[in-house]
């Protein structure tokens, strides 16, 4: 499939260091980005499908890095269905398993672990929810695991390890799993924070440190903080991507962020909403936390948006996240919002709002074109000005 969109007011890149990317149009094919910028009327007129943006804003589509994942669209948790596709409509188009901890009843010994990891990601594997990309299968790290075994399941495809709701005295002890899931390539998490498990203790600064993972779960509490004061060790001390997640403590989200920003380690900054959980299913939690560190963190819309997208799929090695030729084409058209007080989607975005979602394309496809189910109606009017395919954008369901 061909897809251009044109008629884009805004090209917000994905990447923190140069946010923003000249022109109005973007072209793609066979499910990656071809062009960005300009495309001549030849290449617009060969398309299958032509998005007309009406000068709305073109954003990378956002990478959801924490999400909890079971088994199909469905969390036990919440007992809800459908709720990734829900968050497709709230310009999520990839989620990273934060470990399917939620599967009910889910095992604990080596062999469990092992095969609840291959199992999920190769569910996962080719199934789409509303488009939505999942990378599932995040081993749980349990007592009784060896390298071994870590090297077994990195055969099969696993490359997300999790360190956090295992049963070990003491966090320290996670410490030789995580450098084994290193020495399989894989990407390492943390859980950080107040336990989420009764009984568990407290994972904070000292444990990070001492266990050097890829990446520190909701670095902002998942949901309970931990001290101030461990938050500038982490920054200056190692070099540990920082996960602020919209479930947990909005007071440390901005903490880090400001101190990180400081350190000239934004870099390191990806957010995440650590969904669906106590907290809930939260299609617009991505969309909530980029405004709360524009509005209230005083980080720039365009930069804030390059931490939920590139910079994820930097840390998580991902070919999406950039608005760059060459990527998967995962592109979100975000505007203000109908009835607000801002006339753009940055500036509504700034200004705290909740950008409205007129268009969803993942993987090259358009999933929905016109309004999203979950945000409010756009400002401008973005339309199909063309479609050769007998297919329906509208999004309209029942
Ligand atoms: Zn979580």
């Amino acid at each position: 499939m061909r897809v251009a969109i044109v008629n884009i007011g805004t090209i917000v890149s994905g990447d923190w260091r140069d946010p923003l990317a000249r022109g109005d149009t973007i072209v793609t094919r066979d499910g990656r980005i071809e062009r960005v910028g300009t495309a001549s009327a030849q290449e617009v007129e060969a398309c299958d499908v032509v998005i007309d943006a009406g000068g709305a804003t073109a954003i990378p589509g956002l990478i959801d890095s924490h999400v909890h994942i079971t088994f199909g669209d469905y969390t036990p948790r919440q007992q809800t269905v459908g709720y990734l596709e829900s968050y497709v409509h709230g310009g999520v188009t990839t989620a990273i398993s934060a470990s399917e901890v939620h599967v009910p009843g889910r095992p604990r010994d080596a062999e469990g672990v092992k095969a609840l990891a291959v199992a999920a990601h190769k569910c996962f594997d080719g199934y789409r929810p509303g488009g939505m990309t999942v990378h599932a299968g995040s081993v749980i790290l349990e007592p009784g695991l060896n390298g071994n075994d870590l090297g077994e399941i990195a055969k099969k495809g696993v490359w997300l390890a999790k360190a956090g709701f295992g049963a070990f005295a003491s966090a320290y002890e996670y410490a030789p799993l995580i450098a084994a899931a290193r020495a399989h390539n894989m990407i390492t998490t943390v859980h950080t924070g107040g336990s989420s498990i009764p009984g568990s203790g407290a994972i904070t600064g000292d444990h990070l440190l001492a266990l050097k993972p890829h990446v520190s779960f909701h670095v902002n509490g998942g949901p309970t903080a931990m001290p101030d004061a461990d938050f500038p060790r982490l920054i200056h001390e190692s070099d540990i991507a920082l996960q602020v997640c919209t479930a947990g403590n909005l007071r440390t989200t901005l903490l880090c962020a400001r101190l990180a920003w400081e350190a000239k380690a934004f870099d390191r900054l990806i957010i995440a909403t650590d969904t669906p959980t106590g907290s809930g299913i939260m299609p617009l939690g991505m969309l909530y936390t980029i405004a709360h560190l524009s509005s209230l963190g005083g980080i720039a819309p365009e930069t804030a948006i390059g931490a939920a997208t590139g910079s994820n799929a930097r840390v998580y090695r991902l070919e999406s996240g950039f608005l760059s030729e060459g990527k998967l084409a995962d592109i979100v058209l975000i505007d203000a919002p109908d009835g607000g007080t801002q006339a753009d989607a940055l500036s509504a975005i700034r200004h705290g709002d909740i950008a409205a979602i007129g268009a969803v394309i993942s993987v090259g496809e358009p999933r929905f074109v016109g309004r999203s189910r979950n945000t409010p109606a756009t400002t401008r009017k973005v339309r199909v000005a063309k479609c050769t395919l007998p297919r329906d954008f509208s999004g309209a369901k029942h």
